[in-house]
């Protein structure tokens, strides 16, 4: 089987625990206007590899993800899109090198596709990118409702969580709909942390290279006391001690 892959990270140290090796998958059904890897979503594009291919790229530096308490993390793109190789990555990972495995998702995927794949996923970092489903797809050009039943899916099923939310000046920081998503948060089982990511323009420059219009060109990263109160009002919302880091 061969998966896909935009690029390959040796030494990744924001997507997860420890140092990583990241794998980029290409392909995504989203088109977040804030989308810093707009190169990732045509899945004609990238070079395709096999798992075995990918261990291989891998093995040089084992030692510093087990003993840094890292692993692989698996991102995108999105990487639910080709489900069956990231299974099948995950397994022989784990099997042949007994490393940790997190899969970096907006959960836009049918629950039924992924069985396999969380037996394999010892951490799963999902995106929620906004709990209002009419503002949901102005931002992403998709329903949140896959992305919510998966989050369900995950709770239900034991599985441990990183909720991941961009916080996007005028589009994802109002008061009403982050206590919602604390709510949501503070529902679901199996959330070890919260991370809140200041919208930035780092990848902008992709954008124009590719020969898209940026539509928040004119939005400012958050100023710090924003990002504050964004962080009390989720809290506020779960009702339950999870962190909430910046
Ligand atoms: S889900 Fe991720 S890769 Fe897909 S468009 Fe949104 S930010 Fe980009």
């Amino acid at each position: 089987m061969k998966g896909r892959i935009h690029s390959i990270e040796t030494f990744g140290t924001v997507d997860g625990p420890g140092i990583r090796f990241v794998l980029f998958m290409q392909g995504c059904a989203l088109r977040c206007r804030y989308c810093h890897n707009p190169d990732t979503w045509d899945t004609a594009c990238g070079k395709t590899m096999t798992v075995e291919e990918v261990l291989a790229e891998m093995e040089p530096y084992l030692n510093y993800y087990k003993l840094s308490g890292g692993g692989i993390t698996v991102t995108g793109g999105e990487p639910t899109l080709q489900a069956s190789f990231v299974a099948e990555l995950f397994q022989a990972c784990k099997e042949r090198f007994g490393v940790h495995t997190t899969l970096d998702s907006n959960g836009f995927c049918d629950t039924g596709h992924i069985e396999k794949l969380m037996k394999y996923t010892d951490l799963t970092l999902l995106d929620i990118k906004h709990m209002d489903d009419q503002k949901h797809i102005e931002l992403t050009f998709q329903s949140n409702e896959r992305t919510l039943k998966t989050s369900r899916y995950l709770s239900d099923h034991g599985h441990r969580m990183w909720i991941r939310h961009v916080l996007v000046p005028g589009w994802t920081d109002e008061q009403d709909d982050l206590i919602r998503l604390g709510q949501w948060i503070g529902s679901l089982n199996g959330v070890e942390k919260v991370e809140l990511l200041p919208y930035h323009q780092m990848g902008v420059y992709k954008w124009g290279q590719l020969g898209r219009p940026y539509t928040l060109g004119d939005v400012e990263p958050p100023a710090r006391e924003d990002v504050e109160r964004a962080r009390m009002w989720i809290e506020q919302g779960m009702n339950k001690p999870i962190s909430v880091t910046i």
